[in-house]
């Protein structure tokens, strides 16, 4: 049952959204989908909608999430043609499906979806593990409906329906790992819609991506969600000297260790191979870092830390961060006085 209809979406409010969106919609082309359905309306099903509205990607969009509270939210801020209070309601007519919510969930929902959906309808998810989603879903579609999973590798720490916005996927790689046999014509299409949408599109198998992904996503995230808990257990002794003085490095593992709970749960209980194995790794080399340091072995640390400046100088040129200083944080400015005469050139 349909509790809410279509409302404009409010024009972005930030300066560089407003830039994003404004180029977005100079590549604005014919919409893709008749009726895309979003299962779960988060960070990321949000900035779907978002987007693929502000991009005329798709001529409707049915949303439907887990909790009313949620679907009441997602019908004020006028992110979907119709908020339906059921998955099997969502994918009725929809020739794209996209589930956005936590992995853990994914196999159950396929099983409630898939008797209701259209032949030939592409249904993908967003899930940041790929292996388990492949093996928890696909059983439970039917014969004649594409099965394209994906990972938008874009984010934020924060959650729910008003946390999205339209450029988040801007410049950010999507990854598609379709199954063995898939169909290539759906799995173009789910690429060209992505790309629609501002992101680079790249195709691996599920395997690889969660081999990937450990290191370059899972395995930071581990240690953030450590070294913030560690820090926290030390309180007692540093007192509020933890929080004082996190400028020194620690807030900025402290936005990482701010992510959502119960996604970062089902990303390690699925990913856990992969994860382990990049963990294994990572002692290692903690450990040669640790010997460095007891032995006083300067050489090593310095080489260490050139070898990982150019790997961030290459983040870097590549457009995936920011060359602002500081991850691009205003910083307060003092008025410039002229230098005093100790430290000025003589002829100023
Ligand atoms: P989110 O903001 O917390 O939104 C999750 C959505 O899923 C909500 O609509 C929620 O509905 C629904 N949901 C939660 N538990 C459910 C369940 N058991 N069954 C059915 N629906 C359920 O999460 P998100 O950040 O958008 O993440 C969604 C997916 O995107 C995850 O699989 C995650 O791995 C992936 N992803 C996340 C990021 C990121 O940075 N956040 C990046 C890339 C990919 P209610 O609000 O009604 O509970």
């Amino acid at each position: 049952m349909a509790i809410h209809t279509p409302l404009p979406i409010p024009p972005p409010q930030g300066g560089r959204e407003r830039a994003l969106h404004a180029e977005l919609a100079l590549k604005k082309s014919p919409p893709l989908f008749n009726r895309l359905a979003l299962i779960g309306v988060g960070l990321i099903g949000s900035s779907i909608a978002r987007s693929a509205r502000a991009q005329g990607t798709v001529r409707e969009i049915v949303a439907t999430a887990r909790t009313a509270d949620t679907r009441r939210r997602v019908a004020e801020l006028g992110l979907a043609d119709q908020v339906v209070e059921s998955n099997a309601a969502a994918v009725a007519g929809a020739d794209l499906v996209i589930v956005c919510i936590p992995i853990g969930a994914c196999g159950a929902v396929a099983a409630e979806i898939g008797p209701h959906l259209s032949p030939g309808a592409i249904v993908s998810d967003v899930g940041s593990v790929k292996a388990a989603v492949l093996r928890d879903m696909a059983p439970h579609l039917p014969a004649g409906v594409h099965f394209v999973p994906a990972h938008p590798v874009a984010g934020t720490e924060n959650s729910g329906p008003d946390s999205g916005f339209a450029g988040l996927f801007v410049g950010r790689w999507c990854i598609l790992t379709p199954p063995d046999g898939a169909d290539a014509a759906a799995v173009e299409k789910l690429a060209a819609f992505w790309r629609a949408l501002g992101a680079n599109v790249e195709t691996m198998p599920a395997a690889h991506h969660d081999l990937v992904l450990a290191i370059t996503s899972h395995l930071p995230h581990l240690i953030a969600y450590t070294i913030v808990g560690t820090a926290d257990e030390l309180a007692e002794v540093t007192q509020s000297e933890v929080l004082k003085f996190s400028a020194g490095g620690f807030r900025d593992f402290t936005r990482i260790a701010a992510s959502d709970p119960t996604m970062w749960r089902d990303v390690f209980l699925t990913n856990k191979d992969a994860v382990l194995e990049m963990l294994g790794t990572f002692n290692e080399d903690l450990a040669q870092l640790t010997r460095a340091i007891r032995r006083g072995d300067g050489e090593a640390l310095f080489d260490h830390f050139t070898r990982t400046r150019g790997i961030r100088r290459g983040i870097v040129q590549i457009g995936q961060d920011s060359a602002a200083p500081d991850f691009g944080r205003t910083h307060a400015e003092l008025p410039v006085e002229p230098l005093p005469r100790p430290y000025a050139a003589a002829d100023d």
